[in-house]
């Protein structure tokens, strides 16, 4: 969507309330109380009224929004900016945008657009043919200092570990030259604490279909991987990398390109909600106008669970 065409659509308060609403209505409203799916709608209290028990539930109440204190408006702007540029928004830069006066709510309202993006994507699994390898994400480890004065807020360099994978097919009707010789669709990118053939199996066995056919090098922990896949190992070359493994690597430069441009110093803890943006947008990199909407639908369904 255009800047111009989204502030057509919303450009105010209201018209981004009114989006809200219809989006929440088809979606359906269940009562926290008794369980009841058919409510009235309260207009002058923007509100839902229970036809069984009466119990009153808001138009943010069970949503991604439930606690938030900020506009709608600045939701329906960051989801906008967040699905319509390919690069990301860190919260500063949205913060300025918006114009708002504290930082903190900004940032906490991206982490969880981030969260429904990761929820969304979740629900899917991947199939028939896919890439897998681990990246290691450059973070800040803040924690670890809190009790050492002199380095409190900068916190200590460290490597988190992510699995990687991606669908990727064969794609016979590849006549371009230097173009990898696979096709690419869906990807997963998790952190894990370790490369533990347990660890990786549980990534797998929720997140990858049964059967599907799996392509990794012979690292000591891609041994073991789950029975629940087909699996072959390759010795891993630069030679061959790139008709083996072409985008597992490609979605690993590109991720970590992507988020030291916009992010510098990242959290340790929060570099998944990263990676869930990046995927978000790499898996529905052909729907267009579409992204924003899906969003909102997500954000209406997925509620977030405090920060
Ligand atoms: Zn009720």
């Amino acid at each position: 969507m255009s800047i111009i065409d989204y502030y057509k659509h919303y450009p105010d308060e209201e018209s981004c309330k009114l989006k809200f609403k219809a989006v929440r209505d088809k979606q359906g409203v269940i009562c926290k109380k008794c369980g009841c799916t058919d409510h009235y709608w309260k207009g002058d209290k923007w509100s839902y009224e229970c036809k069984q028990c009466r119990f009153r539930t808001s138009l943010r109440s069970g949503t991604v929004l439930q606690s938030s204190k900020l506009p709608f408006q600045y939701w329906f702007i960051a989801m906008h900016l967040l699905t319509a540029t390919k690069k990301s928004f860190s919260a500063k830069e949205m913060q300025r945008q918006l114009g708002h006066n504290r930082y903190e709510p900004i940032w906490a309202m991206m982490h969880k657009i981030r969260s429904v993006m990761g929820l969304r994507d979740d629900t899917h699994t991947l199939t028939e043919a896919i890439e897998l390898d681990e990246g290691f994400f450059e973070t800040v480890d803040r924690d670890r200092d809190k009790d050492e004065p002199n380095k409190r807020g900068r916190g200590s360099q460290r490597q988190t570990t992510v699995l990687v994978m991606v669908e990727s097919k064969d794609n016979p009707d590849n006549t371009k030259r230097n173009r990898p010789d696979k096709k690419v669709k869906y990807l997963k990118m998790k952190v894990i604490n370790n490369l533990r053939s347990e660890t990786i199996n549980q990534k797998i066995e929720i997140g990858v279909d049964k059967g599907t056919h799996m392509t990794t090098d012979d690292y000591s922990s891609y041994k073991k991987i789950s029975s629940t896949v087909e699996h072959t190992a390759h010795k891993v070359n630069t030679a061959n990398v790139n008709k083996l493994l072409p985008w597992v690597h490609k979605a690993i430069s590109n991720a970590k390109r992507l988020l030291l441009d916009v992010h510098h110093r990242i959290d340790d803890d929060f570099l998944q909600n990263y990676l869930n943006e990046f995927c978000y947008k790499f898996n529905r990199r052909y729907f267009g106008e579409r992204t924003m909407e899906r969003l909102l639908i997500a954000g209406v369904q997925h509620q977030w669970n405090e920060l």
